[in-house]
């Protein structure tokens, strides 16, 4: 397969936000055209025109750009077969139709929506299946007439679709009714314009999700009655929750801007969905993107139902966030704090959080908490917190313990020499001083936890001390002492 000729395309139809199904469709797109120097056409499929919904297109776009996967052609950037678009190709469409109906391989039928409705009453009280019954194919409609174009599809027999997964799958043709291709307003439906755009940009693979197997036969009929090579047909499996149902909303966030709002990683979110219906192996599942491409084949995609395990999802972004370059991590995580300190953050100020990134890097499972870990270092005045958090549980109900205590630790850690103020000095330090006390030193650590974090979980005690700088401590510290002192507050 190396030197296979690779033109592949994702046909969103912008009915809505970019939807992690969808786009799983677009990623194995993605990694087949990369993998083999191919191209990815992004084509905007806006045929059914009532159901479009304005700005989607760019939410689409944003998506493939959140997650790195970059396209050599589409509807911002055009390309050789431009436009990109269905709703401005309609001339080519309705050129197809023509000659099918010219060569009789369609026909024009101008049955009311009264007469199909009807007919597809008595169908369903006759339990017979449903579908239209070629009234028209022997009428000659005129052309000036209200009419839609169907195809003439073969009454018996059967079409065979070769699935790239599925090996061959046969249709019995007296199954299949005489679809639509052109509707009364002259676009096309989704049949001919997948097929006419397919042929005429020169698409060599259709990977689409399983649910359009059944209209598969359709396509390959009308391929034939165009005298057009079909591609090659993937249908992938479906995506279902852990309850074995399609993925919906359902099962929660399914669009792939909910996963970033969440403080998800695009490339862990990218790994996850490459392993919906692919593998490499039976074992590796952290793969970056260069290496996910580099082990992609079509041979690798498989037909067990794809499990959307939302927490294999977080444990792998915890995984990715753990992995992450501290200073990269630092720079995700900017946005979160910022909005929670609600001023913006410079770069100065970031940088002193490097020495603490990775203790950090480790607690954070979803990129929001970073806030968590980090407001205190930027919070202007006093904390805000309880009493009983201060006195933990070593204290608890004993204020005055609990200033004695917060007042040794003040003295130690006002003697602290500058050079000493690194994570071992002030560790040895405070060790030292909880054996002098002959305290647990759970119990001297906590006070000193809340009073200079405001929080009773935080990032490691000594690495934040050192970030937070020994001014600042101190006057937390003192400020906590002053709160302790204070015995009705
Ligand atoms: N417009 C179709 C969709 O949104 C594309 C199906 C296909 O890839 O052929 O699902």
């Amino acid at each position: 397969m190396p030197n296979m000729n690779v033109r592949v395309r994702y046909g969103p139809s912008p009915t809505g936000e970019p939807h992690v199904g969808n786009i799983r469709t677009a990623l194995f797109d993605w990694l087949l055209a990369r993998r083999f120097g191919g191209q990815f056409i992004v084509r905007i499929e806006d045929t059914d025109q009532s159901r479009a919904v304005e700005g989607t297109e760019q939410l689409i776009l944003d998506a493939l750009t959140w997650l790195g996967l970059d396209w050599d052609e589409g509807p911002d950037i055009g390309g050789p077969f431009a436009p990109y678009r269905q709703s401005e190709r309609l001339p080519m469409y309705a050129e197809a139709a023509q000659r099918l109906v010219e060569e009789a391989s369609a026909y024009r039928c101008n049955c009311s929506s009264e007469r199909l409705d009807a007919l597809r009453k008595s169908q369903q009280k006759a339990k017979q299946p449903p579908g239209y019954d070629r009234r028209c194919r022997d009428l000659d409609v005129s052309a000036q007439e209200p009419h839609v174009v169907r195809l003439a599809m073969p009454s018996e027999g059967d079409t065979i679709v070769n699935d790239y997964l599925r090996g061959e799958v046969s249709f019995q043709n007296s199954l299949l009714d005489d679809h639509v291709l052109l509707k009364r307003d002259g676009f096309p439906t989704y049949h001919l314009a997948s097929v006419v755009d397919d042929h005429h940009m020169q698409i060599t693979h259709v990977i689409r999700g399983e649910e359009w197997l059944s209209s598969a036969p359709r396509h390959v009929q009308t391929y034939a009655a165009l005298g057009w090579d079909e591609p090659a047909w993937v249908h992938i499996p479906i995506i279902r929750g852990p309850d074995g149902a399609k993925l919906s909303k359902r099962h929660g966030a399914t669009s792939v801007r909910q996963y970033a709002d969440e403080g998800f990683l695009p490339e862990a979110l990218l790994n996850f969905l490459a392993l919906l219906g692919w593998s490499k192996d039976e074992t590796t599942t952290i793969m970056s993107r260069d290496e996910i491409t580099e082990a992609f084949s079509l041979d690798g995609l498989g037909l067990a139902s794809a499990m959307f395990d939302i927490e294999r999802l977080r444990e792998m972004n915890a995984r990715y966030i753990r992995d992450l370059d501290p200073s990269d991590f630092l720079r995700r995580g900017r946005p979160h704090l910022e909005t929670r300190v609600g001023s913006s953050v410079s770069d100065g100020a970031l940088e002193r959080l490097l020495p603490i990134a990775p203790a950090i890097q480790e607690r954070v499972k979803l990129m929001p908490e970073f806030a968590d870990y980090t407001d205190f270092f930027f919070t202007e005045g006093p904390l805000e917190y309880d009493n009983s958090e201060l006195m933990g549980r070593a204290y608890r109900n004993k204020p005055w313990a609990a200033l004695e205590s917060v007042e040794a630790s003040l003295k130690t850690l006002r003697s602290i020499d500058e050079t000493e103020w690194t994570t071992p000095g002030l560790e040895a330090a405070l060790r030292e001083l909880a054996s002098e006390r002959g305290e647990k030193p759970g119990a001297v650590f906590t006070p000193i936890r809340v009073a200079a974090t405001g929080k009773r979980i935080a990032p490691p005690l000594f690495e934040t001390l050192e970030t937070l700088g020994q001014a600042l401590t101190v006057e937390r510290l003192n400020a906590a002492a002053e709160r302790l002192a204070r015995p009705d507050d």
